[in-house]
């Protein structure tokens, strides 16, 4: 599933490629796609209008337009943005498209249909549902130390669980997790209550330099596959340092891995 650093090298994407465009046209093959929306309010909102920025927020990505409002897309766990041109044949499992008047196309694809697009008539972030009810971004200078260690200390339960829950930090699924664990040493199926203040410091410290590398990485790590784990979970993944086949264990609903040697 797309996390904080895949929908933030799917927003530089956007951005480099769609903003400014005179949207001409919009179709939507698959409807189920579309959330608060219809294909007819779509275009109806839509047409003429140009992307003017993009932002994200947490796993979403925020398409401000010149009409005062904001196209919402969240990429559940396949969806893709494709920039094509006129011509160039359709990226498969395209659900939405928007043409615009130059003859270029953005794509929306999503083969298993997780994800969900959104238009919302307002400027402001806080009249959206799923915007406002987020915890804060853990790569924003005010995520403080303080911040991350009451959220820590404030729950009881495992670490795993408490990286990933969207109103305490926002961004965070269940691979950055692991990584971030991986990272500081320290077991995912850890209880809060058992980490020592030096385990949260060093949590927090890795929380904040996973994310940066791998937004600086536009989420491209398999390259750096002897540093991370995470090209390295799954199927008889190993520990890239001490090469340990890595512990698979189901936290809070979801499929963690770990390295048994590294990780305390
Ligand atoms: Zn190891």
């Amino acid at each position: 599933m797309p996390e904080l650093p895949e929908v933030e090298a799917k927003r530089r994407y956007l951005a480099a490629n769609a903003l400014g465009r005179k949207i001409d046209r919009i179709s939507v093959p698959d409807k189920r796609i579309l959330d608060n929306t219809t294909p007819t309010a779509l275009s109806r909102g839509l047409k003429g209008a140009c992307f003017t920025d993009a932002e994200r927020r947490a796993k979403y990505l925020l398409v401000r337009t010149d009409r005062n409002s904001i196209l919402l897309i969240h990429f559940g766990l396949t969806g893709a943005l494709f920039f094509r041109e006129r011509g160039e044949p359709k990226p498969r499992f395209s659900k939405a498209e928007f043409y615009f008047e130059d003859g270029y196309c953005l794509h929306y694809t999503d083969p298993r249909l997780f994800g969900k697009i959104a238009l919302y008539e307002t400027t402001d972030d806080d009249d959206i549902p799923e915007i406002a009810k987020l915890g804060p971004e853990p790569l924003s200078r005010g995520f403080t130390f303080k911040m991350f260690n009451d959220v820590i200390r404030g729950h009881k339960t495992t670490l795993h669980q408490v990286l990933m829950v969207q109103e305490l930090i926002s961004g965070i699924g269940n691979e950055y997790s692991d990584e971030i664990a991986y990272q500081a040493g320290v077991r995912p199926d850890r209880m809060t209550t058992s980490l020592s203040d030096a385990e949260v410091r060093r949590l927090y410290d890795k929380m904040k330099w996973v994310l940066k590398q791998a937004v600086n990485l536009n989420a491209e790590l398999d390259g750096w596959a002897d540093r991370f784990l995470i090209p390295n979970r799954g199927k008889d993944g190993e520990c890239p340092r001490t090469h340990d086949k890595l512990t698979k264990k189901t936290i809070a609903g979801r499929t963690s891995y770990f390295c048994p040697t590294c990780q305390k």
